[in-house]
């Protein structure tokens, strides 16, 4: 883009619920915005098909709608957003330096992280076609869809326990498909799971193929021991094998946990003064949309709390 700044008082990298938060509380305080989204802006949002729990819709709304939705009420409050990506940052810089895919240097007073996570996924082909056709990564966001119909949730942790008790609300039938003969899930939710009617857990198993037409309509399943086949009819498949968080351009320059998420305090500071994170990268329990988006607020407010210290 010629003609526009390079400098800006807050740079948002990130353009998912936290992201764009963050980008409206900025704007809105009086600070000179950017955000950097990458080429299709919205994050894990755009891959789910209707959301129903994000407060202020009577109907369902289209994961790509809102997120369309929130750019626009961004830019409208003078968020300058960027449709490339932030490939590199200089946090020991002061302003910061942020290094975009063009080669582009653009500095920031104050930075606000929001690249969030994806979900993990098995990488089968026949897995990546049906995301959003029967393949899900979030119970949370497409199990109400899955009303009377029997389902399939991939993982042995607590990700996948958790899914697959929230699942029994609708479905008819839950079947916990784990590669081994023990659940990494914690012992609660192991009884939990167990004492749940609707749910099987297939032990030892892996997933072979996900089959359908349009949709999902099964998977084939291994097992590990014996090579066996065995089939699942399910129109729905969860998985839930682990969260991937967006923070490869911030090892070494911040404190991240074992898991790769960045490590903030309750007022969202990163182990660098004047940078702060919101959202599903530093959020390894709740991984919501409206957490995110309350968690930008929050990062946006204290941010700007900031350069008014650093201008003293
Ligand atoms: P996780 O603990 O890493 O568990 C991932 C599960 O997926 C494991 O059972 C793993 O199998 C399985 N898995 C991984 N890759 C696989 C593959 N390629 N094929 C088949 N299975 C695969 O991830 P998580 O459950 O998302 O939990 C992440 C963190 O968040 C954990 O610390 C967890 O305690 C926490 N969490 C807490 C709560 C809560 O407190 N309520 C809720 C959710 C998550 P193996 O067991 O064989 O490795």
């Amino acid at each position: 883009m010629t003609g526009q700044p390079t400098h800006f008082d807050i740079i948002i990298i990130g353009s998912g619920p936290a992201g764009f938060t963050a980008a409206i509380y900025a704007a809105r305080g009086g600070a000179s915005t950017a955000l950097f989204g990458g080429v299709a802006p919205g994050g894990q949002l755009l891959q789910t098909m209707e959301i129903e729990n994000y407060p202020g819709f009577v109907n369902p709304v289209v994961g790509a709608d809102l997120m369309q939705t929130m750019l626009k009420q961004a830019a409208r409050l003078g968020t300058t957003v960027f449709t490339e990506e932030i490939n590199e940052v200089a946090l020991s810089d002061r302003p910061f330096r942020l290094i975009a895919g063009s080669g582009k240097v653009y500095t920031a007073g104050s930075v606000i992280i929001a690249t969030g996570a994806r979900a993990r996924w098995l990488g089968m082909p026949s897995e990546q076609k049906y995301i959003g056709k029967g393949v899900s990564g979030c119970a949370t966001c497409d199990g109400f869809f899955f009303r009377g119909k029997e389902v399939c949730v991939i993982g042995g942790g607590d990700s996948a326990a958790e899914d697959a008790l929230f699942l029994t609300k609708f479905a008819s039938r839950v079947y916990m498909v784990h590669r081994r003969d023990k659940l990494r899930a914690t012992f609660r939710l192991q009884e939990k799971l167990r004492a749940n009617p609707k749910i099987e857990i297939v032990y030892g198993h892996t997933p072979e193929e996900i089959t359908g037409e349009a949709k999902v309509n099964g998977i084939n399943i291994k097992n590990v021991k014996t090579g066996a086949s065995r089939r699942l009819e399910t129109t729905g498949i969860f998985i839930a094998i682990g969260h991937v968080p967006a923070t490869s351009i911030f090892k070494g320059k911040l404190n991240l946990d074992e898991s790769g998420y960045i490590v903030t305090d309750d007022k969202l500071a990163t182990s660098v003064f004047g940078v702060f994170a919101a959202g599903d990268v530093m959020d390894t329990r709740y991984k919501q949309a409206i957490v995110a988006a309350g968690a930008g607020c929050k990062a946006a407010m204290e941010a700007l709390l900031y350069l008014e210290e650093v201008k003293k």
